[in-house]
């Protein structure tokens, strides 16, 4: 195969995506030899744009003639895909050419992250290890499912009228035409609100990374399902749910980079969800992360390959689908060993910029041959130094905040040798950099140890200035070693 389609020594690129990813996947894309030119939908953010050329077409389903048109012209070789929207509405299958690649799984083999559903069947089919979970797509008998059990236990405790009323719930749940609404008595729904009952409810669909509610008692649980299918709160993502065990322990992100056949395991990061120092907070798209991470050893690491990665490839091969891209498995380190929490189709944010730091060789080549079908030859080295990725954001953030705040000191900060920041909200126009999303710039670092990593990020930070700019000053503080049993 590989003599089928060779990396061309001069390689147009079409990048697609705007965020601190891109700008990462860009900065390692500029620097192979191989580049002739990279071009970019998304040069808004001011680090793109200092890189591409702008592409004037952009990314759109329904008119995806005219970006195939304009890559025709513009003789794109390669294209490569960062956010998963793109890959779940199918842009591999329909801009991949005879003379053009697409770095990206197909729209089929998305569904991975796209439909949680199918990767929840996928996983029990290949038996890989992940939280017991049910899938509904009538409100009614998942309400029902949260309260299972409940009117017995009442009963056997002598609380017959509450046994009653969860009896007769459970029951018009399972009516089809219902003439008149239920409403739980004051003394049910409080025992349901300090019930406590441990649950997820995701939302199967595609929602921005924020269709998973941890739901803690069963009123949190009745009101995580109405507002997911009944409020429909994610819009179509959440027509079918899942609700699943509540898992424990500590999450790593294993990212693999996969081109049908062979699995290339990329260096472990650890990310940093909640927006507050300690872990503490609502969870965000990510404050910062440091790679590598020691959180597996080899075992372990060799353990989530055959358990976990190899296991999802072959499943879906077996269904016809030739996995493509990047594999990242979001993992829960529970005491009965990993388990997965996710499969996303595409590499994670922020945990790209400090794996695009380290990345030696040529990202250009290898992003070719996992599309080509044709890692098995591929180089991939990591520096030994250790990089920390810490994300400056907007005030208020993840909640609302305000926008086109200026960006200051961003020359100051990056005229260390060790320091590159990754743009992920700004906007240049005029001349001048401001403020355009939440999580606004991922200041990396390199360092021999990841304490003084992260020690140069955060003296970085300090010199940028905009309005509200806040930041983690704990990322990297922790670098957890676990010690587990033999998984062998
Ligand atoms: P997901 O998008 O499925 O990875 O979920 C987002 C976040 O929700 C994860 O990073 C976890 O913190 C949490 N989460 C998801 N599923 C579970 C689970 N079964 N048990 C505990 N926490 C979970």
């Amino acid at each position: 195969m590989s003599t089928e389609r060779p990396c061309p020594e001069q390689c147009n690129v079409l990048l697609i995506g705007g965020g601190g990813r891109e700008h990462a996947l860009a900065w390692k894309l500029s620097q192979s030899p191989k580049l002739d030119t990279l071009y970019a939908t998304d040069v808004t953010n001011g680090g793109i744009a200092a890189l591409a050329t702008p592409c004037d077409q952009k990314w759109d389903p329904t008119r995806e003639f005219y970006l195939n048109r304009w890559c025709d012209r513009h003789d794109i070789h390669l294209i490569v895909v960062g956010p998963e929207v793109p890959l779940a509405e199918g842009i591999a299958d329909t801009l991949a050419t005879e003379h053009r690649l697409v770095f990206g799984p197909s729209k089929e083999a998305a569904r991975i992250e796209s439909d949680k559903s199918y990767a929840k069947d996928l996983m029990r089919q290949a038996s890989i290890p992940t939280a017991d979970s049910r899938t509904f797509t009538d409100i009614d008998a998942a309400r029902s499912y949260l309260l299972r059990g409940l009117d017995r236990e009442l009963e056997n405790d002598f609380k017959t009228e509450l046994a009653k009323e969860v009896s007769s719930f459970i029951e018009w749940c399972s009516e089809r035409e219902k003439t008149t609404p239920f409403q739980f008595t004051d003394e049910l729904q409080a025992l349901l609100d300090v019930r406590e009952e441990p649950c997820v409810v995701k939302a199967s669909g595609l929602a921005a990374g924020k269709g998973v509610i941890v739901c803690e008692t069963v009123g949190d649980g009745l009101r995580a399902v109405e507002l997911i299918m009944k409020d429909c709160a994610f819009g179509d993502a959440g027509e079918t749910i899942l609700i699943e065990e509540f898992m424990t322990g500590i999450e790593v992100s294993v990212l693999a980079l996969v081109d049908g056949g062979t699995i290339w395991i990329l260096d472990l990061c650890q990310d940093y969800k909640q927006v507050g120092e300690g872990d503490t907070g609502p969870n965000t798209g990510g404050m910062g992360a440091f790679c590598p991470a020691s959180l597996l050893d080899e075992e372990m690491m060799r353990y989530v390959e055959r358990e976990i990665l190899v296991p999802a490839v072959d499943a879906m091969r077996r269904d016809g689908i030739e996995y493509r891209g990047v594999l990242y498995a979001g993992l829960m380190l529970t005491t009965a060993g990993p388990k997965v929490l996710e499969f996303n189709c595409r590499f994670g944010d922020p945990e790209t910029q400090p794996l695009m730091v380290r990345f030696k060789g040529d990202l250009l080549d290898v992003l070719w041959r996992t599309a080509a079908g044709t890692l098995d030859d591929a180089s991939i080295e990591f520096d030994d130094n250790v990089a920390c990725c810490v994300v400056m954001c907007s005030d208020g953030y993840p909640g609302s905040y305000v926008k086109g705040q200026v960006i200051t000191g961003m020359e100051t900060a990056e005229s260390s040798d060790n320091v590159v920041v990754f743009q992920a909200g700004t906007n240049c126009s005029r001349g001048e950099l401001t403020t355009s999303g939440g999580r606004v710039l991922g200041v990396t670092a390199m360092a021999d140890s990841l304490e003084e990593a992260r020690q140069i990020a955060n003296e970085a930070c300090g010199e940028i200035h905009f309005n509200g700019a806040f930041w983690r000053n704990d990322i990297g503080c922790r670098n957890i070693e676990i010690n587990y049993p033999s998984v062998n």
